[in-house]
């Protein structure tokens, strides 16, 4: 087999709408998909950086440049020993561990001939995504709701003072089963309980991440009394969180970008599952390369909201398709993805 290359593209990626959450609003992203080839097949993956993790596109591109030679050098067939390395080489960015855990999982599938998703074990079937509504001027939800209108099940990013009001609006124009994400925008134990005991009226199905990852004695007031399942996304970032929110949270939201790919997202899975966790898939805002990838261990998961590519106006790449929030796995070997 010949020798491993490594080739990077920074894309620039343009939401529908601008996509604000309690700390932050853009309308476009910047994430670096990485190709990993062994001159016959080509391994993606896809680096979208967050600010919430100290991690940028420019750590990523000049740790790309610096390290070439070491991740050529990475083993395609042993992950547990290719993600021990990545992560000592690349210890400051998240995404990047992501990014090339996802190429080589591409890779090695496709050297296998088969969908990763077959590889790692998991089923076809998986539960049905969410659609994300970010916090907007209240005129702007009425057309993210029509935007929406397949989707049946919606995620509402909450925690700003006009919580009362966008919840307002969204109940004036549908009745959809509704999952909500404070994004750590509640600050004290009053402020959530109130919030979450006027969400428990509203056919909410859980709450995200309710206050500051920072106030973990906080949250852990909230477990035994939340009406509602309590969803850990900040606080739950890295495998070696998980057994620290048993007893504080309902469940966990793993994301690629966070954990550093699928290697750790399975051991999560685990560590969730010997606690007594529920599972939840997220994302960032990413193309069909990432969302593709954390597809392959959707049925893994209690919720899924793997909607990042479909968010976008200008995704490069076709991979995982998603009808009415309904994702479909390709049967192409690796994560089964091309550049549209
Ligand atoms: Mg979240």
């Amino acid at each position: 087999m010949m020798k491993l290359a490594v080739s990077w593209e920074v894309k620039r990626i343009t939401t529908k709408f601008e996509f604000k959450i309690a700390r932050s609003a853009e309308s476009f992203y910047d994430v670096v998909i990485v190709k990993i080839t062994d001159g016959e097949q080509a391994g993606y993956g896809e680096a979208a950086p967050s600010r919430r993790y100290h991690d940028s596109t420019t750590q990523v591109t000049t740790l790309l440049e610096n390290l070439t030679n070491e991740i050529i050098s990475l083993p395609v067939q042993d992950a547990e020993l290719r993600q021990a390395k990545i992560e000592a080489l690349f210890s400051d960015s998240f995404s990047l561990q992501a990014a090339l855990d996802m190429a080589f999982w591409d890779l090695h599938a496709k050297q296998l001939g088969k969908p990763l998703h077959q590889v790692l074990g998991a089923e076809i079937e998986m539960p049905i995504s969410s659609y994300t509504i970010g916090i907007s001027d209240l005129d702007m939800i009425k057309p993210k709701l029509d935007e929406a209108i397949s989707y049946p099940i919606l995620k509402i990013k909450l925690g700003s003072p006009q919580d009362e009001e966008i919840m307002g609006v969204i109940r004036q124009h549908t009745d959809k089963i509704l999952r909500v994400d404070a994004n750590e925008g509640w600050k004290t134990v009053d402020e959530a309980k109130r919030r979450i005991e006027w969400l428990a009226g509203q056919n909410v199905e859980f709450i995200e991440q309710p206050m500051p990852a920072m106030q973990l004695d906080d949250i852990a007031k909230l477990h035994d009394w939340s009406p509602l399942p309590i969803v850990a996304d900040e606080n739950s970032v890295r495998p070696e969180d998980v057994p620290g929110l048993s007893g504080v949270y309902h469940g966990i939201n793993i994301k690629l970008m966070k954990c550093g790919g699928l290697t750790n997202a399975l051991k999560m899975v685990a560590l969730a599952q010997k606690h007594h966790l529920d599972l939840m898939m997220g994302c960032m805002v990413e193309t069909s390369v990432a969302i593709s990838a954390a597809a392959q261990i959707g049925s893994f998961m209690r919720w899924l909201d793997l909607d990042g590519n479909v968010l976008i106006a200008n995704d490069p790449f076709i991979g995982v398709g998603n009808v009415a929030g309904k994702l479909i796995l390709s049967n192409e070997p690796g994560i089964g993805v091309r550049r549209r």
